[in-house]
């Protein structure tokens, strides 16, 4: 079988969730073959038994392996020889089934990459990391801009100081979709967002705040300290906030803003982040993610392309592209670099070989921590009139 991985095989995929009607699964599937080195061989795709089984003819799923659970699935794929079984399972279903889904598939020795927010909240996400701890298990998190080429660019940039030190990150995720209750209209993804038993104990924080926070995480390594939030309802009476901002206070003395809306008229998925440094600023958005901009006083304002070939690009940026430059690469393709990136390792695992498990160009189970601790000190300071809570977790990338 054909192959760029370096296991002389492709890995073996199952997915949960991606059932008909549902988003999310489809970018995971379609990014994990991008680059020919996984193949989707088996999934429980829905939490409709009947669903879940009719959805796997969509994916080229065998009738024996479209299981009518997550429980069924990872129990039979034990049973199955070790040249059959899956080698890892991707998560895709709303957030309170990624702990158990993500618990199940570790204590069965499978690789994980699981979405965002990691779980329901940070007593799930501690027991996970010390579950992953002690196990042999490749864990990732798709907080997946960290895969577009330029944000590695800009985190490589700032990693080798040509920003200077780092003083301020803005950081924003600015959606409209939720303007109106979509959630009394039947729309599945909204439904379960705006209810705190599926999506936890926050709404448009916990969904897009958590991106924002771990790209400025991602993008400049500074740890975080203390924070101040203020989280809002302005589509009441929907029980978890639609709109946030947080003030965060930096270990070196930098400040950090959050602001995440999901009521922002005709805003779709503006994802935006600017950096102020010593020596230069940068910024970056996701909607127009093959341009990152460099500015310095005094210099004309620099526009970085997304370039395999230029002589500005730094590796990591250059390993995360596929295509030449003014070629577009988009969503599917970052997402794609998250897979690409855990591949090395799930491969360096599997062939019974040392792999790093914290300082990853991937987002890890230590991010993943992070971003459940995120959400829990914004809602509690939010309740808190914003009063300061800290923020940095024990478990954070150091
Ligand atoms: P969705 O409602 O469209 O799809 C969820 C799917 O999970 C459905 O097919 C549903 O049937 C299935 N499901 C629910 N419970 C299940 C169970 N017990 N077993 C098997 N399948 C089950 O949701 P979505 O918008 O695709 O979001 C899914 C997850 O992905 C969420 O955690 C969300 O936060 C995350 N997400 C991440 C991104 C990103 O950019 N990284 C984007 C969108 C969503």
């Amino acid at each position: 079988m054909a192959t760029n991985g370096t296991l002389g095989r492709k890995l073996r995929m199952a997915i949960v969730g991606g059932g008909q009607g549902s988003f999310i699964g489809r970018v995971h599937v379609t990014a994990a073959v991008l680059d020919n080195r996984a193949a989707l061989v088996a999934g429980a795709l829905s939490s409709d038994p009947a669903r879940a089984k009719a959805s796997a003819a969509d994916y080229d799923i065998a009738p024996s392996r479209a299981y009518g659970s997550y429980a069924e699935m990872f129990a039979a794929e034990r049973k199955l020889p070790a040249d059959e079984r899956i080698d890892f399972v991707s998560i895709a279903t709303p957030n309170h089934m990624h702990f158990p889904v993500a618990r199940a598939a570790v204590e069965a020795g499978f690789h994980v990459i699981c979405d965002k927010p990691m779980t329901l909240n940070v007593a799930e996400a501690e027991e996970l990391a010390a579950l992953v701890r002690g196990s042999n298990v490749v864990f990732a998190v798709t907080h997946n801009y960290t895969g577009y080429p330029l944000v590695r660019q800009a985190r490589q940039m700032i990693l080798s100081g040509e920003l200077g030190d780092i003083q301020a990150i803005r950081a924003t995720y600015i959606q409209g979709w939720l303007r109106s209750r979509l959630e009394t209209e039947g729309q599945k993804q909204a439904a379960w967002r705006t209810d705190p038993t599926k999506s936890g104990a926050a709404g448009c924080f916990g969904d897009i705040g958590t991106h924002a926070y771990n790209l400025g995480r991602y993008m400049t390594g500074l740890l975080p300290d203390s924070i101040s939030c203020n989280l809002k309802v302005f589509e009441p009476p929907r029980p978890l906030d639609d709109y946030g901002h947080a003030v965060i206070r930096y270990g070196n003395g930098a400040l950090g803003t959050v602001t995440a809306s999901q009521i922002s008229h005709g805003r779709e998925n503006d994802v935006r982040i600017e950096i102020d440094g010593t020596l230069a600023s940068l910024e970056w958005h996701q909607e127009n993610p093959n341009q990152l901009f460099i500015r310095k006083n005094g210099h004309p304002h620099q526009i970085y392309t997304r370039d395999p070939n230029a002589p500005y690009t730094s590796d990591p940026a250059k390993a995360a592209c596929r295509l030449p430059s003014g070629h577009p690469e988009g969503f599917f393709e970052a997402f794609a670099n998250v897979y690409r990136s855990t591949y090395d390792a799930m491969e360096l695992a599997i062939a019974g070989k040392p792999f790093e498990r914290t300082n990853t160009i991937y987002p890890n189970i230590h991010d993943g921590v992070e971003g459940m601790y995120f959400i829990q000190q914004s809602v509690a300071s939010s309740k808190a009139g914003g009063a300061w809570l800290p923020l940095k977790h024990p478990l954070a990338r150091q």
